[in-house]
């Protein structure tokens, strides 16, 4: 690699050695604090032998809790003996968002998931970006980054992943989507600017990639959380990194769903307190009143009120009462059949 290219990140562990290690990335910042110190972003490795390579991650934003707690428990309970191959885990990525309960890091308002392929000399969340996509990603077969809505919005509890338009593609992603098996997947379609996603990366280097929606509003979603550690096992026997007692439960059936990435959300038009009129999980049909949006410095005027333009289930909603124009209200899915078929051969 061109040298003004090579990542200014180093490991304190080596994800080439077989065993389990822990410690940091160290992410070179120079501040008041500490003229040449770093930013400690946690990084584990679990490896025994031959089979697949997975990276999975949570904390790409900070205020989502639900995966960095799931990845913070398998981390710690996790054995070499568990696994063919090898797992990295990445439990808070970008480290300052994490530490700061925020979606985007405070320290350079960096949003890690719109900063890929990253900037080797960039600012602290476009170095993490460059390093997983120029150290980490080539190294692995998988990679699953576990979401969830933030602060701002809540979902119903949900995989999903951006739908492949190359069959063989689409099959391997759907087979994640139904191993993993939250009680909804959704696939969307349209959606612009995944380039500077994590997706984007794995997308150009031929990695699997899923993620997910797992509860939401800057809180922790209990049900959601247990059908999240339910599916995690599967999900990596299913890639056949962890090994098989045998006597593992099937997956259950999960509701599938497509969003459309640009017709399928509806955004506030006033600025103001938004009375959200449907909840989650509805199904709505269009031209229905989504809520109405009351003017607190006019109390007088009548409210706004916001109507849906498309029909669909409502698969997520916003969390904060005060809402401004262009605000995501809610998103839409529409249910789909997936065909029953065996999911194609995983290499
Ligand atoms: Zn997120």
């Amino acid at each position: 690699m061109d040298k003004k290219n090579e990542s200014q990140l180093s490991s304190e562990i080596d994800v080439n050695s077989d065993g389990k290690a822990h410690g940091y990335l160290r992410v070179p910042f120079s501040s008041n604090d500490a003229g040449f110190g770093w930013i400690p972003v946690p990084v584990a490795v679990v490896k025994n032998g031959e089979g697949p390579s997975v990276l999975l991650m949570a904390g790409n934003h900070g205020d989502e809790y639900e995966g960095q707690v799931l990845l913070m428990k398998l981390l710690r309970s996790i054995t070499p003996d568990d696994i063919q191959g090898r797992l990295i885990i990445l439990p808070g990525v970008n480290a300052p968002a994490v530490a700061a309960g925020t979606r985007v890091s405070p320290i350079d308002n960096g949003n890690l998931n719109r900063l890929f392929p990253g900037d080797a000399n960039g600012t602290p969340t476009e170095m993490i970006a460059h390093y997983i996509d120029s150290v980490l990603l080539p190294q692995v077969r998988y990679c699953f980054d576990f979401h969830s809505g933030g602060y701002s919005c809540e979902y119903i509890p949900t995989a999903h992943l951006v739908e492949p338009d190359e069959p063989e593609l689409r099959n391997e992603a759907i087979g994640f989507l139904k191993a993993f098996a939250m009680p909804n997947s959704i696939l969307i379609a349209g959606l612009k600017g995944g380039d500077q996603r994590l997706l984007g990366s794995c997308r150009r280097l031929g990695v699997g990639h899923m993620s997910t929606e797992l509860g939401g509003a800057g809180a922790f979603s209990v049900d959601t959380f247990r059908a999240a550690e339910r599916g995690l096992p599967r999900l990596l026997r299913h890639v056949g990194l962890l090994k098989g007692n045998g006597e593992e439960e099937a997956a259950p059936t999960s509701t599938f769903y497509r969003r459309q990435a640009a017709t399928g959300v509806v955004y506030a038009t006033a600025t103001g307190i938004f009375e959200a009129r449907c909840k989650l999980g509805e199904d709505v049909t269009a031209g229905d009143v989504a809520g109405v949006v009351h003017f607190t410095e006019t109390p007088w005027r009548e409210p706004e009120v916001v109507r849906f333009k498309h029909g669909g289930t409502i698969i997520s909603k916003r969390a904060p009462g005060r809402t401004k124009i262009g605000d995501n209200l809610f998103a839409l899915g529409k249910r789909i059949e997936i065909s029953q078929a065996r999911d194609a051969h995983l290499s």
